[in-house]
């Protein structure tokens, strides 16, 4: 018989229930989302509904954990908050996109699980981000009832391409907890020679670049990607700053052998950017 005051038991049970991870799962697929422009939002257009297809075909996660380029820091971090707030981190667009809210929860069995993953680093938590155009751009398209837990885990603007695939490596098990792992940010990726004129168009150094990493992708030759800077001019053009090509780094860390890779919304748009999707499993 517990000679303890049942205030304390009841405590305890509570400390328990809150460290708590989540139940195990058969494997969950991994995504990878180009998201473009925000617009893809509010249009009604191939993207959107390409998304919408994956999620009407991907099981229904417990949680989703999502790497977006739109949030760098020192140090990695998720996001701890129980209801995080819709960041609308983007100017000049209509108002219809910021009057968008996505109030999905946020998930602290999934904090939980994603510290214990990472076992070569801390996974600090954080209370003032929320969710960034990155993650809930392509996520309200996936699941606009914003019923399933979403956490953002930052990219560590210190770790090498290396260490952030290496990370991923780690964060793969989250797959066999109910979780669903989003990247999000887009393989060719240069505002700074953006067509505007010509929506529907990719440069010649665009469409070699993406031809090329859809090949690593699908021979599962991911050194060469990790090694994205030793590509020649087509890759440099490509990924002038690396923030929109890790969370593919993230994705490809978390592959399993010989699991199924599917490509979609496979297309250069504006000159510079890919909205080339990938998923595995
Ligand atoms: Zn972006």
């Amino acid at each position: 018989m517990s000679l303890a005051p049942l205030g304390a038991s009841s405590t305890l049970r509570d400390f328990a229930r809150a460290v708590d991870g989540l139940p195990s799962t058969p494997t969950m697929p991994v995504l990878f989302l180009g998201h473009g422009s925000p617009m893809n939002v509010i249009e009604d257009n191939e993207f959107s509904r390409g998304w919408q297809a994956v999620g009407r075909n991907v099981p229904r996660p417990d949680a989703i954990l999502c790497i977006s380029a739109h949030w760098e820091t020192r140090g990695t971090f998720v996001t701890g908050m129980e209801r995080p707030r819709t960041i609308h981190d983007f100017g000049g667009f209509p108002q219809a996109l910021f009057d968008v809210q996505y109030p999905a929860p946020g998930s602290a069995p999934l904090v939980n699980e994603a510290q214990a993953a990472a076992t070569s680093q801390h996974i600090g938590v954080d209370h003032a981000w929320g969710l960034d155009h990155g993650a809930w751009s392509v996520i309200t398209h996936l699941f606009p009832n914003a019923d399933v837990p979403v956490v953002q885990l930052s990219l560590d603007r210190a770790m090498s391409a290396q260490q952030h695939f290496d990370l991923a490596r780690e964060l793969a098990k989250l797959r066999r907890k109910g979780v669903l792992v989003i990247g999000s940010g887009n393989m060719v990726h240069n505002l700074g020679v953006i067509d505007w004129r010509n929506p529907d168009s990719g440069y010649d150094w665009a469409i070699e670049a993406n031809e090329r990493m859809k090949r690593a992708i699908e021979s599962g030759d991911f050194s060469s990607l990790v090694a994205y800077e030793q590509q020649g001019r087509a890759f440099q053009l490509s990924i002038p700053t690396r923030e929109h090509f890790l969370p593919l780094l993230h994705v490809l860390g978390m592959k399993a052998k010989d699991e199924p890779v599917k490509l979609f919304n496979d297309r250069t748009v504006m000159g510079s950017i890919s909205m080339t999707s990938v998923q595995l499993g």
